[in-house]
């Protein structure tokens, strides 16, 4: 959890509120948050010590003061679900002095489960913390908010991420990975360490880039079979191209800075290959088609590769 969050959070343990509002750009991380929250609540020592009773029950799903609810297969949480919460809490069933209702993805609460949910929160039972995980506040009503403590959830830098993750016991090599490719997100940048497409994905952003430095005509038809090859992964390998193209501007002057250590034959290729604009050209166009990724998903891919490709060969004629 980030530092600040986890004070804030720890603090309000001597006054809990009966609701709160966490979020992050990223949903994940919010939930994970909520989740340490309400642990740390449950917690005898308040420190998520994994060892008490309540730390062990919660970690393996035991926990009876505990209740999740997530958006269904339609991604909305209906009022059925919301219901089921005030089912919960007219039974007796606890097993510490307070229970905790996680909303998991509360912005896809319907309309209507929220007002329901209101009638809760405006009169909320003794001893029971609702906390509601989003990656988009706007979409919860101004009344229920009202009723919420809001905590935001930062992005994480990159150090932070490094920093966490070899706490955890990751090897350094792996947190470095994680951080170039959580992009702010720590569940993310744990996410990539056993993702093994991740990997065939990082190869296939090397293999271009070296076809581009060293073959002094490269193949058109050559690198728009490249580029298919990521199907559905085009974003990541633009991703993957930035990164090693920015390490690339900046090695081997400053070696310890690399994104991606392991990846130094391709760095030194780019290196030798393109003089610094040309680099600084070619990182420019991969970022436009980024963006144009996001701005425009429905752009058809195939003439968005061809596209980038001649601009990438017009940077480097
Ligand atoms: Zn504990």
């Amino acid at each position: 959890m980030n530092i600040k969050v986890r004070q804030f959070l720890q603090n309000s343990i001597n006054n809990l509120s009966s609701g709160y509002l966490l979020y992050s750009r990223f949903q994940e991380d919010a939930e994970k948050t909520a989740d340490e929250f309400a642990q740390m609540i449950f917690c005898d020592t308040h420190d998520n010590c994994g060892k008490c009773n309540s730390c062990r029950k919660f970690q393996d799903n035991n926990m009876i003061s505990y209740f999740s609810v997530s958006p269904d297969e339609k991604d909305l949480i209906k009022i059925d679900a919301v219901r089921q919460i005030q089912d919960y809490l007219n039974t007796q069933a606890k097993d510490h002095e307070y229970r905790c209702i996680h909303i998991k993805g509360a912005n896809k609460l319907t309309v209507q489960s929220q007002n329901y949910l209101l009638k809760t929160l405006e009169e909320p039972p003794r001893n029971v913390v609702f906390i509601l995980s989003v990656d988009n506040k706007d979409m919860i009503l101004e009344t229920v908010r009202s009723r919420l403590i809001e905590v935001n959830i930062p992005p994480s830098s990159r150090k932070e991420i490094i920093e966490r993750m070899t706490e955890q016991g990751y090897g350094y090599e792996d947190a470095l990975l994680g951080a170039s490719w959580g992009r702010g997100s720590y569940e993310n940048a744990l996410k990539t360490v056993d993702d093994s497409r991740l990997k065939e994905i990082r190869d296939l952003a090397e293999k271009i880039l070296m076809r581009l430095a060293t073959k002094r005509n490269p193949s058109m038809f050559l690198l728009m079979q490249d580029f298919s090859e990521a199907g559905e992964d085009l974003s990541e390998l633009l991703y993957a191209m930035d990164s090693l193209l920015l390490d690339s501007v900046i090695y081997p002057e400053e070696a310890e800075k690399l994104d991606n250590p392991d990846k130094t034959d391709c760095l030194a290729s780019l290196k030798a290959g393109f003089t610094l604009k040309k680099l600084e050209g070619i990182i420019e166009v991969v970022n436009e088609r980024i963006e144009q990724r996001m701005n425009f998903p429905q752009f058809r891919q195939d003439l968005m590769i061809e596209n980038m490709i001649f601009d990438i060969l017009e940077v480097i004629a």
